[in-house]
């Protein structure tokens, strides 16, 4: 599914939503996802920055719809957060109700050959997002300390798309192997304190055979900058599935306006570099997910959200960077996390 093919982002994302829901609801990819899920019963969840850059799914091959993804600037999160306090135990919960065990991956990123292609939420500063993620995995752990629930430190390396899994003071970097069964051997060794470490193989697995393939065609300059066109606002956009596409900033700080503000910034810098076509503009979108099958209640009070925080960033954007507001065209709407399909208001 091409941008180059629409003559607007609107068309294109509402083109694109129907193909991934259409692909998301398809007999094989659901039935794909019910095998995948029991053979791997961990529930999966991962925190990271809004970058478009960073795909979980896509650089570990792993089906959508299997790790849960909270994304907010710089993969900066705090537990006292409200409504993040409220997902991550509802997450939580959710898992040791149903008997299994859950993987946290609490991620930071950055780019190896050139710090500026790396965190802006952190100021470029790998050392501090390193140290943030450190300190985040401490208290979720002092949260969770029963080891049913297991928050792990992962590097991102944007370059390659590679992995780095942090355990206990050491380290195994994907990128690192030529052999995959080396690579296994060393991170089984790594997580040797780990239960559900069965759960992690596919993902390492997949994300070695992910780098193997980026090598094949190594990304330039070019690709490995910001290239967003789109700021998705609130939960329900794992549909996305695109690569240095859209900035997802999740509901969660007190205040929003700085992960809104900064990708607004970086969004503005990516037009007028000509990284991303200047005729198409920016879409800004909001969503908010519901599962209720039959939508009722459920639905419409997530419309009322969606709504509202579209208000909010539109205003923020209109008087904080009123050259950027010019060229967006702005859309709320509710997620169908049942079918993935995303209903525009
Ligand atoms: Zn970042």
């Amino acid at each position: 599914m091409e941008l180059n093919n629409y003559s607007t982002l609107r068309e294109f994302i509402i083109a694109h939503n129907k193909k991934q829901s259409e692909l998301f609801c398809s007999g094989e990819n659901k039935a794909h996802r019910i095998l995948y899920r029991a053979e791997h019963p961990t529930e999966l969840l991962a925190l990271k920055c809004m970058d478009g850059r960073l795909n979980l799914p896509l650089c570990t091959e792993t089906p959508p719809g299997i790790i849960q993804p909270i994304r907010n600037l710089g993969g900066k999160f705090n537990l006292g957060w409200p409504y993040l306090n409220d997902i991550l135990f509802e997450w939580t919960n959710y898992a040791v109700s149903k008997g299994r065990r859950g993987i946290m991956l609490v991620t930071y990123h950055y780019s190896q050959s050139n710090p500026h292609f790396g965190c802006a939420g952190f100021g470029y500063d790998t050392e501090a997002a390193k140290a943030h993620t450190s300190d985040l995995v401490k208290t979720l752990n002092g949260v969770t300390g029963n080891g049913i629930v297991v928050p792990l430190q992962v590097g991102i390396e944007t370059d390659e798309d590679s992995l780095i899994f942090h355990r206990n003071g050491a380290q195994v970097e994907v990128s690192k192997y030529g052999d995959v069964a080396k690579l296994i051997g060393d991170a089984r060794m790594l997580f040797e304190d780990l239960p559900s470490f069965n759960d992690l193989i596919p993902l390492i697995e997949g994300n070695w055979h992910h780098v193997q393939e980026i090598r094949k065609n190594p990304r330039n300059t070019q690709e490995l900058q910001h290239a967003e066109s789109i700021l998705c606002i609130g939960r329900g956009f794992d549909w996305l599935h695109l690569p240095n596409s859209a900035f997802i900033v999740g509901p969660y700080q007190f205040d929003m306006s700085e992960p809104v503000l900064k990708a607004g910034k970086l969004l503005l810098d990516n037009l007028k570099s000509g990284r991303v076509d200047q005729k198409k503009g920016i879409l800004v979108m909001t969503s908010a997910p519901f599962r209720d099958p039959s939508g009722g209640f459920e639905r419409n009070y997530k419309k009322e959200k969606s709504k509202e925080l579209l208000a909010y960033a539109k205003d923020l954007i209109e008087k904080n960077i009123p050259e950027l507001y010019g060229v967006c065209d702005f859309i709320a709407g509710v997620t169908n996390m049942n079918t993935r399909e995303y209903e525009i208001l």
